[in-house]
């Protein structure tokens, strides 16, 4: 499939959507933020520029009151792990959250965290865990995360009706922009868009979740060029056609 046929594609299954009287939404999450940097300025002019809310996942152990230096709205703060250090033990795949840790001590660990992003943004910052690498190891951790003050859950993939996240909205993210197996540059236009018909698709089709809106998984520390085309032509494509509604993490994590 050619570039333009990809987006044609895409074109195709959000007029389907409206067709069947659907509403196709999208939201924006964009991980590992913790100082201004020349692509988190870049990242926050793309959003204000295309006026698409921004949803920032900041890790709470070195981040910098001058992150977001002027607020906007449409920009909100996710609690990215606490330290976004790997705990797993060798041979395991990466978490910040093994199994091995007592829950008690790792939801200490999170509300010290989550006091950090509230200190320094306010309300703008959510009771909501990104968990680093997507993943939680301990499954008991995750039945406690309401009664510790937390209102979403966000990792890859979509949700399940069976996930045990309680007392939780859990909103995930869908479509990978950088291909982390390869050179961790673009993943490429077809691929990134393959991701997000397959998701809508599978929601339309009552595959998965229809209730779940379609997520875009973003790095702005890693975007080559070719990242930040594909994202300004989404974002330009999304707005002309007027097919898909870009929502706002305070709306989506509003309730379980
Ligand atoms: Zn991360």
């Amino acid at each position: 499939m050619s570039t333009a046929a990809g987006w044609l594609a895409l074109r195709d299954e959000l007029l389907r959507w409206r067709d069947a009287g659907l509403v196709a939404d999208f939201w924006w999450r964009d991980d590992d933020a913790t100082h201004p940097t020349a692509a988190l300025q870049q990242l926050l002019a793309l959003s204000a520029a295309a006026d698409v809310p921004l949803a920032l996942a900041v890790i709470p152990a070195g981040a910098q009151p001058d992150l977001l230096a002027t607020r906007a709205a449409r920009v909100t703060v996710l609690q990215h792990g606490v330290s976004h250090r790997n705990l797993a033990p060798p041979g395991q795949k990466k978490s910040e959250f093994p199994a091995e840790e007592p829950p008690p001590e790792a939801v200490g660990r999170l509300q010290q965290g989550r006091q950090t992003l509230q200190s320094l943004f306010g309300a703008v910052a959510l009771p909501v865990l990104v968990p680093p690498w997507n993943r939680i190891a301990s499954a008991a951790l995750l039945p406690l995360l309401a009664g510790g003050g937390y209102r979403g859950l966000s990792r890859f993939g979509a949700r399940r009706a069976g996930d045990p996240a309680s007392g939780l909205a859990q909103v995930n993210t869908h479509v990978d922009v950088i291909d982390w197996r390869g050179a961790r540059g673009f993943v490429g236009v077809q691929a990134a868009l393959d991701q997000a018909l397959r998701h809508l698709q599978a929601r339309r089709l009552g595959e998965v979740d229809l209730q779940e809106s379609t997520g875009w998984l973003t790095h702005h520390a890693v975007h080559d060029p070719a990242t930040w085309a594909f994202l300004d032509e989404l974002f330009e494509r999304t707005r002309a056609d007027g097919l898909v509604v870009w929502r706002r993490a305070d709306a989506l994590f509003a309730s379980p």
